[in-house]
């Protein structure tokens, strides 16, 4: 059994067939947690995860982009275009709280995190937006010791320095997770993309690390060496679905049960077998969120 740790089934690119992509998943021995990026989509996967039994499980959360601005934009995989509205989002602790709470199938807190890839606007200086994801994101933390969930977070730098995010993310956790962090595994950060001794900090504050297809691309040799370094016993796999297809369905729509070709990557990498990589992740997963 693996578990695709990250999947965005609750978005629009899903709406015509939804129960198809979940039950090849479940065929195809794959379980999902399904990922919020703001209050509709978090609402959204609660209703998807109570509908189906074992095997489909949600995160709800404000990813960092959603903000400080609207967000138009359209996806196109295989001639199939899908556009999308997302209105700017004001966080509202409450309400996620008690969207936590309303159901067991609740088992993660995210996206979260810090995105400084698209930053200034007219109307907001980069200072001013970095420090409102900042703001956002302590009160994630604040709800994750609150809830005892775990943190799925996201985090990506501007393009002229794309790891300093990284140092910025990992200087937060220290000081706001305290004696919390020692008490268990804290979350996850998915897509990972830093560099090694990020990594190793992260695991260190009690974080897993998420792979994506990202690790199947051939120019993706960095984070191929990271996979390589780090323990199996830190890796969680996921898809990021309907991003980021793994190769060799690279610039499709992605889906759940595609998370084997990242555990095959995984493997590749480490030199181990499919199989003890599946047991592994499936471990990791399953510690982390409780399933
Ligand atoms: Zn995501």
């Amino acid at each position: 059994m693996l578990i695709d740790s990250h999947a965005h089934i609750n978005f629009k690119e899903y709406d015509a067939e939804l129960d198809d992509v979940i039950q090849r998943s479940l065929d195809n021995k794959t379980w999902i947690i399904n990922v919020g990026s703001n209050y509709e989509s978090s609402q959204k996967a609660v209703e998807i995860a109570n509908k189906f039994g074992l095997g489909v499980w949600a995160a709800i959360g404000l990813h960092p982009i959603h903000l400080i601005k609207d967000i138009e934009e359209k996806t196109e995989f295989e001639g199939q275009e899908t556009s999308f509205f997302t209105p700017k989002e004001a966080f509202n602790y409450n309400k996620y709280y008690e969207l936590a709470k309303s159901s067991d199938k609740v088992v993660g807190l995210g996206e979260t995190g810090l995105d400084f890839f698209r930053l200034a606007d007219d109307k907001h200086s980069i200072a001013k937006v970095k420090e409102m994801q900042i703001n956002v994101f302590k009160e994630f933390i604040k709800l994750a010791k609150e809830t005892d969930l775990p943190l799925i977070l996201h985090c990506r730098g501007e393009e002229k320095d794309p790891l300093a995010v990284y140092d910025t993310m990992l200087e937060i956790l220290e000081l706001e997770t305290g004696d919390w962090r020692s008490e268990g595994n804290r979350g996850v950060i998915h897509c990972f993309g830093g560099n090694l001794g990020h990594a190793l900090k992260f695991i260190d504050l009690g974080f897993y690390i998420g792979f994506t297809g990202i690790v199947t691309f051939k120019n993706a040799k960095d984070l191929q060496q990271i996979a390589k370094e780090i323990p199996l016993d830190k890796i969680l796999v996921e898809t990021d679905a309907p991003f980021l297809a793994p190769d060799p369905y690279r610039g499709k729509r992605n889906e759940p049960t595609f998370v084997r070709y990242v555990a095959q990557k995984i493997a590749d990498l480490k030199q181990v077998t499919f199989e003890e990589v599946e047991k592994a992740t499936f471990e990791n997963t399953s510690n982390l969120f409780k399933l």
